[in-house]
């Protein structure tokens, strides 16, 4: 009772807290650092909460307030205390879509080409241009960079249809949900519609055999689905053939052919960048979800839905990077481009909070996580990430989740500490090891999970596209839209 009452006399709300010169974490206190106490700006769904304490014990998040009462609580605890006013404490992100396995790839190359259903680009359907990205090594080794390069970014939890352990939780493997979480988890599906050929329709449902089922969707914990991925009516198509059963009623001899209707609350749709208002009604209506990767649908497409008219209709929008040929390297680009393609495009401001959220809490309801993960509140998962640097904006969420990664102070998964920042390096001893970060140095603890040093790792893939990416990343796919 005491902490919610503390929240409610803090959450006199404020987006942003005193500008401060310091651009670093302290450690004021060497404790047990398997309990560490955080100061600092607290992002919540409240607002910020100024100059207020996260305590992390055995992984978990056991206090977060003011700090008045926290003497009481703390006892005769030895914790390690991290001093970090004027930096944003944050969640960690959830990155809702991710194909994490294409991470030894440099971004495509901008041909000028621009198309209208993703098969124009897969397959070369529509005489589009092809676009292969074929994988560097193995897969699992891609996956494992990939996911080095998202929690050097501050992305603690991806659903990436691939994983490997002990790094990132990947919430839609059993096995890959790490410390502290349990399934169920969520199924990530690339073809709901069994069209991984290229079968392309208008007007009917005659793709695969094998498409998915309202029996099938309705059995599953989350359902994420790539639907309406493009801007034509042939991508729209998918959403008419999963949201009314009566839209074709005519089977295929041999299978299929027919549509269903998917649409509800476990169900989130990946892209749906074809749908119109009228569908985003019936998506709201039903209490189904977004996932939003604003820069690969503009850089494949041309354009991306105007995430506003969701966010009104209620709808819970999250973000995802995509892959990284063709969208964002880190979430906080991929912030950045929404943000800004929103405001190009359609005229409307997002406020920093409502990305934020996209980035947390309705990332983790979208994978169905929000009881454990998302959010600074006592008795979740103390996966944290920390960024100093200038308030922008104005604005302590914005601090957050546009900052560049130069920014990250402190990366922790279950009070784990993956990435430590400058003046923090105290904090990182078994496992970890420095590395060059732009201009600065970081610590980074991967070694476990990686089984050899980062560095060695790094130079066995030999020349791949970095996992560790200060300032905007080279060869970033566009954010402009054209059309
Ligand atoms: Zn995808």
């Amino acid at each position: 009772m005491l902490t919610s009452r503390l929240f409610l006399i803090c959450a006199s709300i404020v987006s942003f807290c005193i500008e401060t010169s310091q651009a670093t974490c302290n450690v004021t206190h060497v404790g047990d650092t398997e309990n560490l106490l955080l100061r600092g700006t607290i992002l919540t769904s409240n607002g910020a909460l100024c100059d207020s304490h996260v305590l992390v014990e055995s992984g978990k998040i056991t206090y977060v307030g003011s700090g008045h009462d926290l003497g009481c609580m703390l006892g005769q605890k030895n914790v390690t205390v991290v001093d970090c006013i004027g930096s944003v404490i944050s969640p960690g992100f959830i990155n809702t879509h991710e194909h994490i396995g294409y991470s030894t790839i440099t971004p495509l190359k901008d041909i000028g080409e621009r198309t209208n259903q993703r098969h124009d680009w897969r397959v070369g359907a529509r005489n589009f241009t092809r676009r292969p990205a074929p994988v560097n090594g193995s897969e699992y080794d891609a996956t494992k960079w990939g996911e080095l390069r998202h929690i050097f970014s501050g992305t603690t939890s991806i659903v990436g249809g691939e994983m490997v352990p002990g790094l990132a939780r990947n919430l839609d493997f059993a096995s890959g949900l790490e410390d502290g979480l349990f399934a169920p988890t969520a199924t990530f599906d690339v073809f709901p519609l069994n069209d991984a050929s290229g079968i392309q329709r208008l007007g009917n449902c005659d793709y695969g055999a094998a498409a998915i089922t309202q029996d099938e969707a309705g059995r599953l914990y989350r359902y994420l689905a790539h639907v309406g991925e493009g801007v034509d009516a042939v991508a729209e198509n998918e959403f008419q053939c999963l949201s009314n059963s009566t839209f074709d009623v005519t089977p295929l001899t041999d299978g299929g052919g027919l549509s269903t209707d998917i649409i509800a609350p476990n169900l989130a749709l990946i892209h749906a960048s074809s749908l119109t208002n009228e569908d985003f009604d019936l998506v709201a209506a039903r209490g189904a979800m977004v996932v939003w990767s604003p820069r690969s649908n503009v850089f494949l497409y041309g354009k991306t839905l105007n995430v506003t008219y969701l966010l009104d209709a209620g709808i819970t929008v999250a973000l995802g990077t995509d892959w990284l040929p063709s969208g964002s390297a880190t979430m906080g680009r991929e912030a950045v481009c929404g943000r800004d393609v929103t405001q190009k495009d359609y005229d409307i401001g997002i406020a920093p909070q409502d990305i934020w959220e996209m980035m947390t809490i309705n990332a983790a309801k979208v994978a169905g996580f929000e009881h454990q993960l998302g959010s600074l509140d006592v008795g979740k998962l103390a996966d944290i990430v920390v960024f100093s640097g200038d308030v922008q904006q104005g604005d302590a969420f914005a601090q957050a989740v546009y900052a560049p990664s130069d920014n990250l102070q402190l990366v922790l998964r279950g009070g784990k500490i993956l990435v430590a920042g400058e003046g923090l390096d105290i904090l990182a001893t078994e496992g970890c090891e420095a590395v060059l970060w732009g201009s600065v140095t970081k610590s980074i603890c991967v070694t476990d999970a990686v089984n050899s040093t980062f560095a060695e790792f790094e130079a066995v893939l030999g020349g791949v596209y970095p996992a560790i990416l200060p300032g905007i990343p080279d060869g970033e796919p566009t954010c402009v839209s054209t059309r």
